[in-house]
């Protein structure tokens, strides 16, 4: 019998429409369209308010690495709140999941990284590195090193520092972005900008952009480099084997610091724990989120060289800091997610199966008449939709064809992000050989469908 008290999906709609401003979203569509209501998740998929089942190969926002539905999760939120629900940081405080926390993430993170500073949230970190940097060279006496650099398409959250040292134009453009003292060089993007030329030439030129940046600006001037390992929302660009030895060659000349961001690649996306230990970088700070928590709550972080933190507990009291760094229910969370990613030996599975098979599965989508280029590292996949193959001539409207592909899986019941017209694809790294199956099949129906 229907029960009249249950609201239906069109009503969640008009009241979502009428009172919920959305996030990186059109809110003129949503009056007109309404939006997807995703209600319950278990393992690898989701479903919504209609009960049609999809399954998430995007891990949410690239973030629930253990999938969804862990119970020890649960307990371990549930446990934490009863005991402590919430305490600060400040003023000399700590509380014991923070401590532990903190002693885990010493343990996966490259051996010359033993401190953490507690975060809400990937964009906090950032603001921390813009503030942790500047101070950092205060008290080295160089005050003048104030300049950071990123690069083009480089993505490091959406505050007014975090959204200035990426380099995504959309974002830039809203709020007159970036704030003075932040410059951007190349992004290692050979598919899109390689030319002629070969990836290891073009990965070298690449990352010489950074040192003519340097020059140009004068050494003395510059504080920091931050790249993401491999960059994540700018499309899954993975930069060609040269790029990384030539961007540590050039920061260690000029003795900049490296900022690492591994808000997406950290906890065992590559198939290591870190994307830098993937590509073996000596990072001086390491921004960390998302896969932290696998997004069960919000927690981020800054991971710092012992150099790093040596100098900066040299300096006093350094005035930074949120409510929220290192709530207790969300580090009991991040600290239960840890264990189980190390118990568990997932960051092995991802390097060694799962990794491997995801990485050939996709690999057979490159035949298709639409895909330009299919590449991608661990669970991290991408797929560029192009009009041409031989010449790698783009769709006339850029975007269209990616968002036309996305809204197919859509209905095939399949979740990919587009970022022009580019699919990317980030699964939760406990997907198994059936989901590897669903995912490829559904991805061939939409590209043949868009097609
Ligand atoms: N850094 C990177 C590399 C990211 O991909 C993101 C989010 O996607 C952020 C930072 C920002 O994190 P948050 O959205 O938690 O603020």
């Amino acid at each position: 019998a229907a029960n009249t008290s249950v609201t239906t999906t069109q009503q969640w709609q008009r009241m979502d429409a009428q009172h919920h401003f959305h996030p990186f979203s059109n809110n003129a569509d949503i009056r007109a369209e309404g939006s997807r209501i995703i209600e319950r998740a278990e393992g690898c998929h989701l479903w919504d308010s209609d009960g049609k089942q999809y399954l998430d190969a995007f891990a949410g926002l690239w973030c629930v690495n253990l999938g969804y539905g862990r119970q020890e999760l649960v307990q371990a939120a549930s446990q934490q709140m009863q005991q402590l629900p919430y305490y600060n940081l400040f003023f000399k405080t700590t509380t014991t999941p923070v401590i532990e926390l903190a002693h885990e993430i010493a343990d996966i993170a490259p051996s010359h990284m033993n401190q953490v500073f507690f975060t809400g949230s990937g964009s906090e970190a950032n603001d921390t590195v813009f503030r942790m940097v500047r101070r950092y060279w205060d008290i080295q006496n160089q005050p003048e090193r104030k300049i950071i650099i990123g690069r083009k398409n480089g993505y490091h959250g959406s505050t007014v520092a975090g959204a200035s040292l990426g380099g995504m134009p959309g974002m830039h453009k809203q709020g007159d972005l970036p704030i003075a003292g932040v410059e951007h060089v190349d992004q290692p993007y050979w598919y899109g900008e390689g030319g002629d030329l070969t990836p290891h030439e073009f990965g070298v030129r690449a990352a010489r952009s950074l040192e003519e940046k340097i020059k140009a600006l004068g050494s003395h001037k510059v504080a920091a480099f931050i790249a993401e390992p491999i960059q994540g929302a700018g499309g899954v660009i993975i930069p060609p084997d040269s790029y990384w030895p030539e961007i540590q060659r050039i920061v260690k000349k000029y003795g900049i610091l490296l900022v690492v961001d591994e808000v997406i690649c950290g906890f065992g996306r590559t198939g290591e724990w870190f994307g830098s230990q993937y590509y073996h970088l000596q990072p001086d700070l390491m921004p960390i989120a998302k896969g932290l928590s696998s997004g069960y709550l919000p927690i981020g972080g800054v991971v710092m060289a012992d150099h790093f933190a040596e100098t900066l507990a040299k300096g006093g009291d350094f005035n930074h800091g949120y409510t929220y760094s290192g709530h207790p229910v969300c580090a009991a969370v991040a600290l239960e997610n840890v264990r189980i990613l190390k118990r568990e030996r997932i960051v092995e599975r991802v390097k060694d199966d799962i990794g491997p098979k995801f990485q050939q599965a996709i690999a057979t989508l490159a035949d298709h008449p639409l895909v330009g280029e299919v590449r991608g590292v661990g669970l991290l996949g991408a797929i560029e939709l192009v009009k041409d193959r031989t010449t790698r001539l783009r769709y006339p409207d850029e975007g269209s064809t990616g968002t036309l592909c996305r809204d197919m899986a859509l209905q095939d019941g399949l979740v990919l992000r587009a970022t022009g017209d580019t699919m990317m694809m980030s699964p939760p790294l406990v997907i198994n050989d059936q989901h590897l199956d669903e995912l490829i099949t559904k991805t061939k129906s939409a590209l043949d469908k868009t097609w």
